[in-house]
């Protein structure tokens, strides 16, 4: 298994995890951009959102993700000032860990566009 975050899921490489619901895990970034920075993935290895949806029950997986995302947000109590969901896609979306992941950031001001 070459994909860093199938191990990570798997539990043969140590991450901070915050949270884990049957399609989806939620850890803390190794190296993060904002006082929070979590990373939401799904069990089920896919590069991205698009090939996430192809997968069998892939509507639910991304549902998963994203409702995954909110609780997290909920629990680290970003609710209140707000917070960022970010999904970089491809070379030139900044995607350099090919497996799909929603960043939750927050704790700080964000500013727009972003880089
Ligand atoms: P992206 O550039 O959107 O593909 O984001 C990949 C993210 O994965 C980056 O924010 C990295 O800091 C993060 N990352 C890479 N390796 C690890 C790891 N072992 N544990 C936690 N986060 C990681």
């Amino acid at each position: 298994m070459d994909c860093i975050f199938c191990r990570i899921i798997a539990g043969e490489i140590p991450a901070r995890e915050v949270a884990r619901s049957a399609h989806a895990v939620a850890f803390h970034d190794v190296n993060p951009q904002a006082p929070v920075h979590v990373l939401v993935v799904p069990v089920a290895h896919a590069a991205t959102a698009a090939d996430a949806m192809a997968l069998e029950k892939g509507d639910q997986v991304i549902a998963e993700v994203m409702r995954l995302g909110v609780e997290v947000a909920r629990e680290l109590e970003l609710e209140k000032g707000g917070y960022r969901f970010v999904i970089n896609t491809g070379d030139e979306g900044g995607q350099t860990v090919h497996h799909l992941h929603l960043h939750v950031l927050g704790g700080r001001q964000m500013r727009w566009p972003p880089g």
